[in-house]
């Protein structure tokens, strides 16, 4: 896309050019917090795969596991079918609804600290002060001409960030299959082509992403935030700059040569831009650009401790309270800000939705019988009148481990089954199978009705005969020729 013309002798931009950002190093509250999310959220996702988890000799040992080979999803003692798909829908829905109820609660805490996005770029941005020092010695390095020392440095620090999005990649793909064997198999070149390139594509966009995008991916290419925007209202708590208080802004010294003039409480220091991680400076209002990471109020508490002002000139504040601030009010403690309607019924939801889910995993069986009747033909008349349907049954095992198990048949008096594996001779009410640990064991049943049987419903039971136990039951439909045709 070409630039526009030229306006009254000013180039005019289709897009601006990114601005560096180079944060400052801060401490204090919401720093320390956001260290601590940091360690937390990455040490999950590098150190989760190496969990081990004993579920017994038929079942892998990898605590959290996404066997797409076998179609298992394994999470400790939680084992998901492919069928019951309907639990990891259930917790995306609640990871959906979760995110609205922390932006009712707290705004854009997600953003702020727990986002991936956030957290690699923040881990970049220590990168970025490890090697080249705090925000004055970056911009220095960034505007001093390519030197040797600097192509040096830079080369360096490219290298860290390679090596953190190469565990990022490679850390991903474990969730994927056994960790161990994965890691030999990869170093040794037989790991399936599929971990290289998913290694490779992951590595790459970590590396890009945080290293070179950051804030732009916040401002610019994620949808969130114009969501998140558009969920916001006057209750919402957001990172604020009480202007009533901090207007008009004047230094330290302008303000001692003007004793008679009323100054506001900021000191135009500069200090909440400087540390903010997307570049922003939150004295012009609420905007997309901000995650509330709220490390500009760590920078402005400091400062006005420094000249011994009340902290809180930026703090978190919703509209309403701040408008009531403004009048003179004294300003709600943030706890009862948290509460309002809309955050407590996503909350509700939320929570619904977890009982079900907790209700539906407790109760399950982990056997499970599924049946399907002969169409055609529907029936047969054996040579001694006896007339025969037949279906094919599948015996699920959800558990590892073989399990025995029975077929029976409830209803349709002086009838008997028997398989494929069995001869006619040994039919009986019930017929006997042991069905390997996660598995489906399909069997032909043959059910046999004393001559004169009429059509009928009936229920075929399934029974552990294990100690667990456990059992399932199936409708099913009894075929046989009407009365006219039987007595032909
Ligand atoms: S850090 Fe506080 S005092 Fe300094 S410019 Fe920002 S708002 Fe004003
Ligand atoms: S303005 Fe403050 S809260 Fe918003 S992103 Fe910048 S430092 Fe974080």
């Amino acid at each position: 896309m070409r630039n526009p013309e030229p306006m009254q002798g000013v180039q005019q931009q289709w897009y601006e050019k990114r601005r560096g950002v180079f944060p400052r190093q801060i401490d204090g509250t919401f720093r320390r917090l956001k260290w601590a999310i940091m360690v937390i959220t990455l040490g999950i996702y590098y150190v989760t795969p190496w969990l081990r988890w004993n579920r017994g000799p038929y079942a892998p040992d990898q605590a959290v596991l996404i066997d797409l080979a076998n179609r298992r999803f394994y999470m400790f003692s939680i084992e998901i079918w492919p069928q019951e798909f309907y639990f990891v829908a259930g917790l995306l829905i609640m990871a959906g609804i979760g995110l609205f109820l922390v932006t009712s609660a707290v705004g854009r805490a997600w953003c702020g600290y727990a986002c991936p996005q956030t957290v690699w770029t923040d881990l970049f941005q220590h990168v970025d002060r490890l090697v080249d020092g705090d925000r004055n010695a970056q911009i220095r390095l960034q505007n001093a001409p390519w030197s040797g020392s600097k192509l040096a440095r830079r080369l360096f620090k490219w290298s860290i960030y390679l090596v953190i999005s190469f565990w990022t990649g490679g850390a991903w793909i474990m969730y994927f299959a056994d960790a161990p064997t994965l890691v030999r198999e990869f170093w040794s070149g037989t790991a399936d082509p599929v971990a290289y390139g998913a290694v490779a594509v992951l590595t790459g966009t970590t590396f890009w992403l945080g290293g070179f995008m950051r804030e732009q991916v916040c401002i610019y290419m994620c949808p969130w935030p114009r969501i998140q925007t558009a969920m916001l209202d006057e209750k919402s708590l957001i990172v604020t700059y009480k202007d009533w208080r901090g207007e008009p802004r004047a230094s330290v010294k302008a303000a001692q040569k003007q004793p008679a003039a009323a100054f506001g409480d900021c000191i135009d220091c500069n200090q909440c831009v400087a540390v903010c991680p997307t570049g922003i400076d939150i004295r012009e209002g609420a905007q997309v650009g901000c995650i509330t990471c709220a490390l500009c109020i760590d920078a402005c508490d400091r400062v006005m401790g420094q000249v011994g002002r009340p902290r809180g000139l930026i703090d978190y504040a919703t509209l309403e309270d701040a408008a009531r601030e403004k009048a003179g009010n004294p300003p709600t403690p943030h706890w009862k800000l948290i509460w309002h309607p809309r955050t407590l019924v996503y909350l509700g939801l939320w929570s619904a939705i977890g009982c079900a889910l907790l209700f539906a995993l407790g109760t399950r069986t982990h056997i499970d019988l599924a049946v399907q009747k002969d169409r055609n033909p529907p029936y047969m008349v054996l040579s001694d009148g006896k007339v025969r349907n037949a279906w094919t049954v599948k015996l699920k095992n959800m558990e590892n481990r073989p399990r025995p198990m029975v077929v029976a048949l409830k209803g349709l008096p002086g009838a008997v089954m028997w398989t494929d594996a069995m001869s006619q001779q040994d039919a009986a009410r019930s017929v006997h199978a042991t069905v390997a640990a996660d598995a489906i064991l399909p069997l032909r049943i043959y059910v046999a009705a004393p001559a004169g049987t009429g059509e009928q419903s009936f229920a075929l039971i399934l029974k552990a005969t294990d100690r667990e136990g456990g059992g399932d039951l199936e409708k099913a439909r009894f075929d046989a020729p009407n009365e006219g045709e039987q007595g032909q």
